[in-house]
């Protein structure tokens, strides 16, 4: 116990942890957890108040070039209906989540080339054009430097690329040959290149995962210093090939967002949906452990059922309006309170 406090305190003092000290604290999770908790949210309290921002997340699509082994909505699963939103389908979502409060919409779906430069180029602009005051954030995947460029003149904010993981080599047990770890670094480095606030991430308890790996994802979040880290705990899709492996646990996955939280203490940090998935009370344990960020769906209720990335996924029954009540008097139990705002990074 001792040596937790002397390394959370540590912490604390925006002192840099090297890899064998995460490494410890994540071993001995259980005995410094309460102690992570109660200063992580303190250091979130600090820097945003007792705010939780919430982003309106529209699913675009479900179709996918891609094969990633855990994924549900990977090329060759056959038992999924494909879906893709039109323009003004998509532009219904944001009006609807703008008028429920939400000042920023995440743009998310497989990586699909229906969906041209100039296509994703027009819809961004006409969010902004109709909701001057709110931020488009995009979470589409790998693309060109001169894509991710066109996209930021037309106005998106931010770019939501998980890593997935920082080792190269757990990288290729979690993807097939043709994806490329270093290009999804190139990319996260280019899209901070082009100004903007960038979100990486990856998943706890993913197949082949051990508690090593962690230690370097913090190493590894501490040099990029993304404005925001999107985690969630890996579930186990049965459609996949990893539908047999065991899914990550909400426990694991709390214990990194405290450490997140202070190893970058002005980060934006959701409290996920897979997270909410794999416990109930997930995402107000989450926001307890330095969480601030909440990313309910705006997708249309027909769509939602179909945007399935794993197992038993949770408000694809609900409507906007519903998930949002519900978030509310969620948040409310941990002492925390959704603001509307566009929630930008603070510096
Ligand atoms: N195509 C986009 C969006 C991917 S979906 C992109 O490549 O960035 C968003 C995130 O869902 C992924 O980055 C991944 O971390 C997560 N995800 C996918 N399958 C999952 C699963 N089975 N369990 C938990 N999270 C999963």
């Amino acid at each position: 116990m001792e040596k937790c406090i002397e390394l959370i305190d540590k912490l604390r003092k925006n002192t840099e942890l090297s890899y064998d000290e995460y490494l410890y604290l994540i071993k001995n999770r259980d005995i410094c957890k309460d102690y992570l908790y109660k200063n992580a949210s303190e250091v979130r309290d600090n820097i945003y108040g007792k705010k939780v921002y919430i982003r309106g997340l529209i699913e675009f699509t479900n179709y996918c070039k891609n094969n990633c082994l855990y994924c549900g909505i990977r090329r060759d699963n056959k038992n999924i209906e494909r879906y893709r939103l039109t323009k003004e389908e998509i532009l219904e979502c944001a009006n609807a989540g703008y008028n429920l409060g939400f000042r920023t919409f995440v743009l998310q779906g497989g990586e699909d080339l229906y969906y041209t430069d100039e296509m994703l180029c027009e819809i961004i602009k006409e969010i902004k054009n109709n909701h001057p005051d709110v931020a488009v954030t995009l979470s589409i995947g790998e693309r060109s430097f001169e894509s991710y460029k066109k996209l930021k003149e037309a106005g998106a904010d931010r770019y939501l690329l998980r890593h997935e993981t920082a080792d190269k080599s757990h990288y290729e047990k979690l993807h097939p040959k043709e994806m490329d770890f270093d290009n999804r670094i190139k990319c996260l480095e280019e899209l901070k290149r082009l100004g903007y606030q960038i979100g990486a991430g990856f998943m706890v308890g993913s197949p082949y995962q051990t508690e090593e790996n962690l230690a370097s994802e913090l190493i590894f979040l501490k040099k990029l210093n993304p404005h925001m880290c999107g985690i969630g705990p890996f579930i186990s899709h049965k459609d996949t090939p990893f539908k047999n492996e065991e899914s990550g646990t909400a426990e694991l996955t709390l214990f990194m967002l405290g450490l997140i939280r202070l190893t970058l203490p002005n980060v934006l940090l959701p409290a996920t949906t897979a997270l909410g998935t794999i416990d109930p009370l997930g995402r107000e344990k989450g926001i307890k452990a330095g969480a601030n960020v909440l990313m309910p769906n705006l997708s249309p209720g027909s769509v939602r059922k179909k945007y399935m990335l794993y197992d038993n996924k949770i408000c694809t029954g609900d409507e906007a309006a519903e998930c949002l009540e519900c978030l509310k008097n969620r948040i409310k139990t941990t002492g925390c309170e959704i603001e509307i705002t566009r929630g930008d990074y603070k510096n």
